[in-house]
């Protein structure tokens, strides 16, 4: 049994690590990665990405315009503080690498066909990274927002040619306001 479900799984078994496992279970562990890889190279056949934000108040209305798209299943899921604005904005520098691997991940393993980008409005993400004067109105919000989305449609369009986004800014009530 894995005792120690917070270590790196490259730690897993090594010396230095308190965590140590049966060889027989490191080698079920490898078997089933090399299991489940296979299957997701062979059959990995998606329609989309969804970006979004981790605000809770979004989650269900997001999966929702998901499955009214007819996507329910169909797509791989990214979320992080802001979503595309986390992803793209100077501010959350530090994390967009993770988002641009994901990306190739799910591009290679899910063959996806688009990037569904979602920011949302009253957004603390989007407050930090335009400032407050940037979310003060409806109208600067809906600006600043519009120019995120844009560059991030642009950027995606320069990393991976070909895959479409679909972008916009959900409002409290689940609608989406296209961009
Ligand atoms: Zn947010």
């Amino acid at each position: 049994m894995l005792q120690c479900l917070s270590a790196e799984p490259a730690l897993l078994g090594h010396p230095s690590s308190r965590c140590q496992l049966p060889r027989r279970a490191l080698l079920g562990v490898s078997a089933s990665m090399l299991f489940m890889r296979s299957t997701l190279a062979s059959s990995g056949d998606y329609e989309a990405m969804l970006i979004n934000c981790i605000d809770p108040r979004f989650a269900a209305s997001s999966h929702a315009w998901m499955r009214a798209k007819h996507m329910q299943n169909q797509f791989s899921q990214f979320v992080i503080a802001g979503g595309p604005i986390g992803a793209m904005h100077p501010y959350f520098a530090a994390w967009h690498r993770a988002f641009w691997d994901n990306l190739d991940i799910t591009t290679e393993f899910h063959a996806i066909k688009r990037v569904i980008a979602f920011t949302h409005r009253d957004c603390s993400a989007a407050r930090l990274a335009f400032g407050a004067a940037g979310v003060a109105t409806p109208a600067a919000e809906t600006a600043n927002h519009a120019a995120l989305l844009q560059a991030f449609r642009t950027e995606v369009a320069r990393r991976k040619p070909g895959l479409d986004v679909v972008a916009g800014i959900m409002a409290l009530d689940g609608s989406i306001e296209p961009v």
